[in-house]
């Protein structure tokens, strides 16, 4: 980035431009007023920087004039003082001075000057994309340009309508909406319409524009949805910070929710297996078995127990009994159907949660499995499991406990039978 530097003093000059240099700045300097307005009329600059004396003026009423005029009142000045006194914030404040420094802090300047440059290189490279809903093609085309030079991707429509089609179909990081649209929805049933049809979905940001600047139609836009309001014609800094902003905070939520999710995930999965842990498998049970009597359709519980698995650890080592254990997880998972639960129950035992699956379907499934876990042959090592089946009998009110005690009483029995095999409990009624 270029900034323009108004610095009579020689050796200071040459200071600034060691700090400019190390936070890739390019200066250009100057030594007086004239000059300094000359130039800034001819070549556009992202930032000034100025000496509060300069040779034939000073820095306050230079930037009093950058602030009047049109091609220049919104570059950023950051005024330079050797001044103890602060006499002249307020005068320095007044004229639109953006930043006041001490000359002596170097550090402190260098310090904005980077950030100063992070802030406009992330303006200028954000990875998003923009919903985009604007009738007048003049307008759309400024703000388009605008956002382009952001970095944004922009799908662009002059109806409400067909913005809400496209925010139905791919996912955007902001919504930028004009108010008075074609079409009969308004930008204002655009984002109450956006904000009904995102329930549960997360919030993307909306920023209205109008060019009716009218404090009540503003505070309209805010209590339906909007996050944001920004007035027609518009001010290209303006936009690109408020789109900025906005866009950064959904991608940091974004990024929040994602980490949210992760740690529920972890929470309720065994790390080994990467099936359902005991402690999910007693959440969600309940609701399982509760949902079977409200709706009277069957459910039924597996308990898997592999046979002899201490003489897997004992003859092969711990961390083949893993293996062996994350291979029948595996089969487990894959042989179940997405809304049955799989989980672990302990060191070697599984149970399953058979949803609109009586004991007879139950048993066929433990066949199933039982075949398949005599096939694997993990690391060449013939295994098998013991199968224990209850299901839910839905004329009383059998809970977890008692469903999983019939469950694994027969697995119990099925170990006693030889094991490799599959047995079905019965549950016993709640007072016997
Ligand atoms: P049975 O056929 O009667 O079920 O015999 P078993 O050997 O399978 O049953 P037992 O309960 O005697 O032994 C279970 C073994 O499972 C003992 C324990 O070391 C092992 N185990 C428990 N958790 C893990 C684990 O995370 N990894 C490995 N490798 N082994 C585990
Ligand atoms: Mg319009
Ligand atoms: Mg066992
Ligand atoms: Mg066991």
């Amino acid at each position: 980035m270029k900034a323009l530097i108004a610095e009579p003093s020689k050796a200071y000059r040459q200071l600034l431009e060691t700090v400019c240099h190390a936070v890739d700045i390019k200066p250009i300097f100057v030594t007086h007023f004239d000059e300094a307005l000359h130039h800034l009329s001819l070549h556009p600059v992202g930032l000034v920087l100025t000496s509060l004396q300069l040779q034939d003026g000073d820095g306050i009423k230079f930037c009093k004039k950058i602030r009047e005029l049109e091609k220049t009142k919104h570059i950023p000045v950051i005024l330079l003082t050797a001044e103890e006194n602060k006499t002249i914030f307020e005068p320095a404040t007044q004229a639109g001075v953006t930043e006041i420094f001490h000359k002596s802090d170097i550090p402190r300047l260098q310090n904005y000057l980077n950030e100063f440059i992070n802030r406009a290189s992330t303006h200028s490279n954000m990875d998003a994309r923009v919903l985009y809903a604007e009738d007048s093609p003049s307008v759309a085309k400024l703000t388009i340009h605008i956002l382009e030079t952001m970095g944004l991707t922009i799908d662009h429509f002059t109806h409400a309508e067909q913005a809400c089609e496209a925010f139905q179909t791919k996912d955007y990081d902001l919504l930028l909406t004009d108010i008075l649209l074609a079409g009969s929805m308004s930008g204002v049933g655009l984002v109450q319409e956006v904000r009904r049809m995102e329930k549960g979905k997360g919030n993307i940001p909306i920023l209205a524009m109008s060019g009716q600047n009218d404090s009540a139609r503003k505070i309209e836009l805010l209590n339906c949805g909007a996050n944001d309001y920004v007035a027609k014609p518009i001010l290209k800094e303006e936009l690109i910070a408020r789109v900025h902003n906005l866009i950064t905070n959904k991608k940091l939520l974004d990024k929040l929710k994602a980490q949210q999710h992760l740690l529920q995930e972890l929470a309720m999965t065994d790390h080994l297996t990467e099936l359902y842990n005991r402690h999910f498998l007693m959440e969600l049970a309940p609701k399982h078995i509760s949902e079977a009597f409200r709706h009277k359709h069957p459910l039924s519980l597996i308990v898997v127990d592999l046979d002899n698995f201490k003489i897997v650890n004992d003859t092969h080592g711990h961390s083949v009994g893993d293996i062996v254990l994350t291979q029948t997880a595996r089969i487990l998972k894959s042989t179940c159907r997405n809304e049955d639960i799989a989980a672990r129950f302990g060191g070697e035992e599984f149970v399953l949660i058979l949803r609109h699956c009586d004991a007879e379907d139950a048993r066929k499934k433990a066949e199933l499995l039982r075949m398949k876990i005599s096939d694997l042959h993990p690391e060449g090592i013939a295994i098998s499991a013991s199968f224990g089946i209850a299901e839910l009998p839905l004329d009383n009110t059998c809970q977890f406990d008692a469903l999983f005690s019939a469950a694994d009483q027969a697995v119990y029995e099925a170990k006693a039978n030889g094991r490799n095999c599959v047995v079905i409990g019965k549950v016993s009624p709640p007072d016997s």
